[in-house]
Order: C-alpha cells, then sequence, then structure tokens
C-alpha cells in the first residue's frame, strides 16, 4: 500500500452487472482517519485504508473465495450510486453514503443492492442481481461502527492495482492450511519481511 497517494485521490467499484456502483474519496493523508483511536499506546496509528488478508470462516463463506480480502475505510468516505430496480423514475439511480447504507432502507427495496445478517449486529450487502458480494459493517463492534469493509475485489481493475497488496494478515487461526501456505510464500516471508499476522480480528495483536 505504500503506492497510494499523499494527496487526495479516490477509487472506484462495483458490482459485477454494475447495478452497484461506489467511489471512496480519500483526504490527503494527515487527514485521514486513524483506524482505531483507542489502539495501545506503544502501537503506532494507522490511518485508513486498511487493506487486509480476512481468513476467517464467515467470511470466505460469504464470498466464495478461499480467503476473503478487504478495503477496510470509514463510512463517510464511500458514495453508492444504485441503479433503481423500476424504469420510469425519474432518476434511473440513487445516490447513497456508505454510513447511510449501514442498515437496510428503502434503498433495499428500490436498488439491488440487498442487506443480510450473517451474526448479531452485523450487516453484509450483495447485489441481487448479479450476486457479486459488497460490503460488511459491524456496526456494534467500537472501533468499527463508523467504518465499512469492502470487497477489495469489487474495486475496478485501475483502482485495485492502485492499492496494491494487502498488508495484513486477519484471523490468521482459522486460515486454510494451504491458502496460508500460498499467501505467505508471496508475502515476503523467505526475506524476513512477512506481514503482519492476527490471530484474530485485532490489528494490534499479533500472532
Ligand atoms: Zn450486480
Amino acid at each position: 500500500m505504500a503506492s497510494l497517494p499523499r494527496e487526495p485521490f479516490s477509487l472506484q467499484g462495483g458490482c459485477l452487472c454494475r447495478s452497484v456502483r461506489y467511489q471512496i474519496t480519500f483526504p490527503k493523508f494527515d487527514e485521514r482517519q486513524i483506524l482505531n483511536p483507542n489502539h495501545p499506546p506503544d502501537q503506532p496509528d494507522i490511518r485508513a485504508p486498511l487493506v487486509c488478508f480476512d481468513h476467517c470462516n464467515d467470511c470466505r463463506k460469504a464470498s466464495g473465495t478461499p480467503v476473503q480480502t478487504w478495503i477496510i475505510c470509514p463510512q463517510e468516505y464511500i458514495r453508492f450510486t444504485l441503479l433503481r430496480r423500476s424504469a420510469g423514475a425519474e432518476s434511473p439511480t440513487v445516490d447513497m453514503s456508505g454510513n447511510q447504507l449501514v442498515h437496510p432502507n428503502s434503498a433495499s427495496e428500490e436498488t439491488y443492492l440487498t442487506h443480510y445478517s450473517s451474526s448479531k449486529s452485523v450487516w453484509r450487502t450483495f447485489c441481487c442481481r448479479c450476486g457479486t458480494n459488497i460490503s460488511f459493517v459491524a456496526y456494534e463492534e467500537a472501533g468499527s461502527e463508523t467504518l465499512m469493509d469492502l470487497l477489495l475485489g469489487t474495486l475496478d481493475r485501475e483502482s485495485l492495482e492502485l492499492v496494491g497488496m494487502p498488508e495484513h494478515h486477519i484471523w490468521w487461526d482459522l486460515g486454510i492450511g494451504w491458502v496460508k501456505k500460498l499467501t505467505a510464500e508471496g508475502d515476503g516471508s523467505a526475506s524476513g519481511n512477512a506481514l503482519p499476522r492476527h490471530p484474530k480480528g485485532d490489528i494490534y495483536q499479533l500472532a
């Protein structure tokens, strides 16, 4: 992620059928939100975005990939443009910010973006037209309630190449053996520059 601009920039993404589109807009580096302001005092601030592998069982299933990857951003940085289901409306799309889409609302009925609660206080969204998973929010988890995790693979190619490789492995302890081997071999382990591995979801706790 060292390649991310320090000046303001934006990323674009969406689902396969383009019914769900989003843009993430970042201010300059010094103004980007610190992801967990309550982190241990001896640990450095980590500013948005956080780009990580997620080896947990639920996210593996929800994504349909052997390892999930996220770009984690403040909800207020994200703007969605959602295609309406019915033609003839005054505008073919609905614009909403990330924090307006944490919980199901009228957009869930008027557009193809659909919410699914996979566990307590968690909303995931997906496009019900093409099936692409879009986001995850743990809305009661301290430090996470203002964030939204977007599936890294939903970024448009140019944005994905700009963001670069994930910088953390979270839920390392739940990973599939061959997936951990595959990701670890490519992450610099051989040269002693491996990505930090976190046994669960706390990026300040090391394996
Ligand atoms: Zn779609």
